[in-house]
């Protein structure tokens, strides 16, 4: 394999959740885009509170340092739950976004300097297929001209023979030339992304990015699409960046996947190896909501159906609010049984989140002259909402836990999180996970990787 020196023209250094690279990257000939720690951050305007406090807004951390490679004729399957930052990837990838920080090569080259000396040379090379074919075509042009208004922009070839060329693009997508004349909306969806296609084929790029191309078509239209993406891959010798939240789909087209939670990487494999050894406890539990695979992690799903904020992601492992094996403290003070651990964790949680209060909670029980009786009822209500069995294992546990139960039943959060911040605190939430190497082209960005 022929290999070429570049320098990286990355400064930046927090990579602890990327898959590593050194200073000089050895980046060979068969790679055609190398993502570099790419950030790709949003502010919103000022809020009134924002003003009030004399602060800047949060920043929406879309994509939050990630890097990978495409290779020449692969297909590299994105997959993660809506808000992970999948199109927000593909877009800055496509210089339609100007990152934040961090690099993306195109055959060697920084896509960012390179769409602004040369867009129209830039744009020949790489093309993006939405999910939505209508809101690119438009409903006034013909489909013949939709087809050649990048060839006339691009001024390829003669003119006469730019008809030539829309006719054989419209043939080798599935349509006849008959149709030319037509309008957007005298086709099916169907048709219409075939006519997206063409379009995207239309100045013989060499990489696709399909953001969720099927998702709005029906099954076997879809099943139709998957097919001729896969027959002018060959054709082409096209790369595909193939963004879709069906698994199935991701499954079908790609080579190697990788799986994206609230900006960053979490696992990275080639596909065989994702879907039969997945080592991420979200990649497994993606996998176990598809009808075709059970749930791996002992039958267990999230732990809480809401995905934080991109705005203010969780410290540490991001989807530490929601994982089903989320690591017990590493103190000494106390120790768990697993079943009892994320109870109690869920109870830190809800605390912190403020979903537990205490004048609702006071609502819920009968309210009582005596105080004590009282404060008994709200802690042995928050111990049922949280699956808290009535006394733990662990003595200690037991004796910190309630301290923290009495002050929250006192109506005094803050206290009640102190109690419980050292003696229950995992280390997902103190420690960026590092990504992993598990075997060839397989990462994965997990606490539990590591000590396994
Ligand atoms: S680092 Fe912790 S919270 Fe994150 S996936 Fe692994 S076990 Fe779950």
């Amino acid at each position: 394999m022929e290999v070429q020196v570049l320098m990286s023209e990355s400064t930046n250094s927090s990579r602890s959740t990327d898959i590593p690279s050194t200073t000089i990257e050895e980046i060979d000939l068969d790679t055609l885009v190398r993502v570099d720690n790419l950030c790709k951050y949003y502010e919103d305007d000022r809020g009134l509170i924002d003003w009030a406090l004399s602060r800047d807004p949060e920043k929406v951390r879309a994509v939050d340092g990630v890097s990978f490679e495409i290779k020449r004729g692969e297909t590299l399957g994105v997959v993660g739950e809506s808000g992970c930052g999948k199109s927000t990837l593909a877009r800055t990838i496509m210089g339609l976004h100007q990152p934040t920080e961090g690099t993306v090569l195109f055959a060697g080259k920084n896509v960012a300097e390179q769409v602004k000396s040369d867009r129209k040379r830039f744009a020949r090379r790489a093309q993006i297929v939405f999910q939505d074919p209508s809101s690119c075509l438009d409903p006034r042009l013909t489909l013949r001209e939709i087809v050649r208004e990048p060839l006339d922009i691009h001024k390829v070839g003669p003119k006469p023979h730019r008809n030539e060329r829309v006719e054989e693009l419209i043939e080798r997508v599935g349509l006849a030339t008959d149709q030319l004349d037509r309008y957007p909306s005298e086709l099916s969806g169907g048709q219409r992304q075939r006519i997206g296609i063409a379009r995207a084929l239309a100045l013989d790029p060499e990489l696709l990015l399909l953001d969720e191309p099927t998702s709005a078509l029906d099954v076997s239209v879809q099943a139709q699409i998957l097919n001729l993406l896969q027959e002018i891959q060959e054709e082409y010798n096209l790369s595909y960046l193939f963004i879709s939240h069906d698994l199935s789909v991701i499954r079908y087209l790609s080579d190697r996947v990788m799986v994206m939670y609230l900006g960053k990487i979490v696992e990275i494999a080639p596909s065989e190896v994702i879907f039969e050894e997945p080592a991420h406890p979200y990649t497994e539990i993606l996998l176990s909501s598809t009808p075709s695979k059970k749930a791996n992690i002992d039958g267990k799903q999230v732990r809480n159906a809401d995905i934080p904020s991109p705005r203010n992601p969780p410290r540490g492992c991001r989807f530490h609010t929601r994982c089903p094996v989320v690591v017990p403290p590493d103190n000494h003070n106390v120790e768990f049984e697993q079943d009892e651990w994320l109870a109690v964790f869920d109870y830190k949680l809800r605390l912190r989140s403020g979903r537990l209060d205490t004048n609702k909670l006071t609502e819920l029980v009968e309210l009582q002259d005596n105080k004590t009786e009282n404060q008994t009822n709200i802690k042995e209500v928050v111990r049922e909402t949280c699956g808290i069995p009535q006394t733990l294992s662990d003595s200690t546990a037991e004796e910190v836990l309630d301290d923290s139960l009495s002050a929250l039943a006192d109506g005094d959060t803050e206290t009640a999180l102190e109690c419980i911040a050292v003696d229950f605190e995992s280390p997902c939430e103190k420690q960026n996970p590092p990504v992993m190497h598990i075997s060839e082209g397989h990462h994965s960005a997990c606490l539990r990787t590591e000590n396994e």
